[in-house]
């Protein structure tokens, strides 16, 4: 089983999007000992293939130096995990420099927009739109492969068709996140969105997808079907994430994901410590999340969907319960109106192929219209 470490260089971002909860003014920048203790640190901590992501705040921040020092670290120092890198980034920063030096070790780019310009920067602030657009030509000249990851707020929701056409026109593939309380905000719930619009906003994009197929990739809905098929999530949020992934803050710190780092609670050690997986195992933060896991085991016991969502993301529970394990991810209902949707359609496919194969009749020359099994089975 492939692991997964999220790098986060600061906390610091140029952007201020209104419903941020992962960045932080005046963070300190990653001083590249700490990617050399990385190095060290896991050579000999696993065996299984790693996934490095640098995340942030924005990882741009840590400059081009970093990163062509970092890189080849990563890379040769952990030749034997066969390291895949990523990186999640508004592009601001982005400079034809350094969109060379990604595109010379093939990363991939996760970037953020939430729909057109107006929209996209009543959300995430003005001049946003511009300029990251303004780094994605840059990106897009280097042949470097970019998605965005759309944030559907409280506001935004009323413009779903909007945002979907507008993603759909310029090519961009989707990912969807929806906008979480989160647990630093003072108002956690301004921007969220609720578990109902949720799910509704997940039928809707299931039915824009089977329309336009051929034409975009939308990779919750792609997630979401491929783990139903398989009973087994396919994305952190469905499976038991503790103990297969970890974030490195700047200063070394090793937290659970990237959504804890910068909160000490959650601090489960230190790279320059070198812990093993039982130290880590130990920690208070693993404790607890071990806790959010027998937690789901007793709480969803009688869902249908346990196999292949196992309670959500652990920090969103944590987030509306002061960090106490008293309850499963609160977009719980989006989650079971989606999975429900899915398996519903997708039997009832099943059934009629399976009338069809009995005698019923279908025209050769009719072009089938895309279905579940179609995204099910997309990237088999
Ligand atoms: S805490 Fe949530 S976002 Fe982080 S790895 Fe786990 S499921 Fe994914
Ligand atoms: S859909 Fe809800 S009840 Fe079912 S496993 Fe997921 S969180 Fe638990």
């Amino acid at each position: 089983m492939a692991f997964h470490v999220m790098l986060v260089p600061t906390l610091g971002c140029p952007s201020n999007c209104g419903y941020c909860w992962s960045s932080e003014e005046g963070s300190p920048v990653m001083n590249i000992d700490i990617i050399r203790e990385t190095v060290d640190w896991l050579r000999d901590f696993r065996q299984e293939p790693v996934t490095f992501t640098f995340h942030g705040g924005e990882p741009l921040l840590a400059g081009y130096d970093f990163y062509k020092e970092a890189l080849p670290l990563l890379t040769k120092g952990l030749k034997k995990l066969k390291p895949a890198l990523a990186l999640q980034t508004n592009l601001w920063l982005l400079t034809p420099e350094m969109a060379r030096l990604f595109k010379e070790y093939e990363i991939p780019i996760g970037s953020s927009i939430d729909g057109p310009q107006e929209l996209n920067d009543f959300q995430r602030g003005d001049g946003y739109f511009e300029k990251t657009m303004k780094g994605y030509e840059i990106a897009k000249e280097q042949d470097l492969k970019v998605s965005f990851i759309c944030t559907f707020t409280s506001h935004s929701i009323k413009f779903k068709e909007d945002i979907f056409n507008f993603f759909l026109e310029n090519g961009f593939n989707m990912k969807l996140h929806p906008s979480l309380p989160s647990i630093r905000d003072e108002e956690p719930e301004k921007w969220s969105l609720s578990p109902e619009d949720y799910g509704e906003l997940l039928i809707y994009l299931l039915d824009q997808y089977l329309d336009h197929f051929d034409e975009i990739s939308i990779m919750n809905i792609d997630t979401l079907c491929k783990s139903a098929f398989i009973r087994r999530g396919t994305v952190c949020t469905f499976v038991d994430c503790m103990g297969d992934t970890f974030a490195i803050g700047p200063d070394g710190n090793i937290y659970p994901c990237y959504r804890f780092v910068g909160m000490d609670d959650y601090i489960m050690g230190n790279v320059c410590d070198h812990p093993t997986m039982e130290d880590l195992n130990h920690s208070a933060p693993m404790k607890l999340l071990n806790e959010f896991k027998d937690f789901v085991d007793e709480d969803c016991k009688k869902c249908n969907y346990i196999k292949f969502c196992r309670g959500g993301c652990p920090y969103n529970a944590l987030a509306i319960s002061e960090d106490k394990v008293k309850c499963v991810d609160p977009h719980c209902t989006a989650y079971k109106t989606i999975f429900k949707e899915i398996t519903k359609r997708a039997t009832k496919e099943m059934l009629k192929s399976a009338t069809m194969g009995l005698g019923g009749q279908t025209d050769p020359a009719k072009k089938s219209k895309p279905t579940i099994m179609s995204i099910m089975l997309k990237s088999y």
